[in-house]
């Protein structure tokens, strides 16, 4: 383990500048302070226009729940940024996928698109030989509309930690529920 404080910044995805409607990169920073508080701070910055924009989210425990279900059903929900803790357990049941996040190897600030392809990769091997598989196909058709920003087929994951779950930024009203 990283003792370290601050956590270099992740690159969270692109967005559009609101004020010149070039593309824009969005980042994210997370300290932790000596409360045992996560802060996460979102930037996004235009490198034409100067624009600059940050919102600050605090993690605590008591907003973090043990098991949350997603629903990925429009483009904005492959955006929701979500904090998952040590050993979270990752499932599709439509797909029947079950995975741990360790297995995926993935860090504790995630967006959904993210974990959709992090699990697509992590069962590719599986599927160059098993083409075949429903599963396999699925899984191809969901990475090319993730790549399109697009969502035809809803699809819900379940996100289960003992060390909590917690969505940092949702784009939609309704896109989870505890379960
Ligand atoms: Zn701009």
């Amino acid at each position: 383990m990283n003792e370290s404080q601050d956590i270099e910044p992740i690159m969270l995805g692109d967005s559009i500048c609101p004020l010149c409607g070039s593309s824009i990169n969005i980042y994210l920073h997370m300290y932790k302070t000596p409360l045992d508080e996560s802060i996460a701070i979102l930037t996004a910055k235009c490198e034409k226009c100067g624009f600059k924009s940050s919102s600050i989210l605090t993690i605590r425990t008591s907003v973090t729940h043990n098991c949350i279900k997603l629903k990925i059903e429009k483009p904005e929900d492959l955006n929701t940024i979500i904090y998952i803790g040590e050993n979270a357990e990752i499932e599709i049941p439509s797909m029947n996928i079950y995975v741990s996040s360790s297995q995926l190897n993935i860090g504790s600030i995630i967006t959904a698109d993210a974990i959709l392809l992090y699990i697509i990769d992590s069962l590719r091997g599986l599927c160059t030989s098993n083409l075949t598989d429903n599963r396999c196909k699925e899984l191809i058709d969901m990475e090319n509309q993730i790549s399109l920003g697009k969502i035809r087929d809803k699809v819900e994951v379940i996100l289960k930690s003992s060390e909590g779950i917690s969505i940092l930024k949702s784009y939609r009203d309704g896109n989870y529920e505890q379960c």
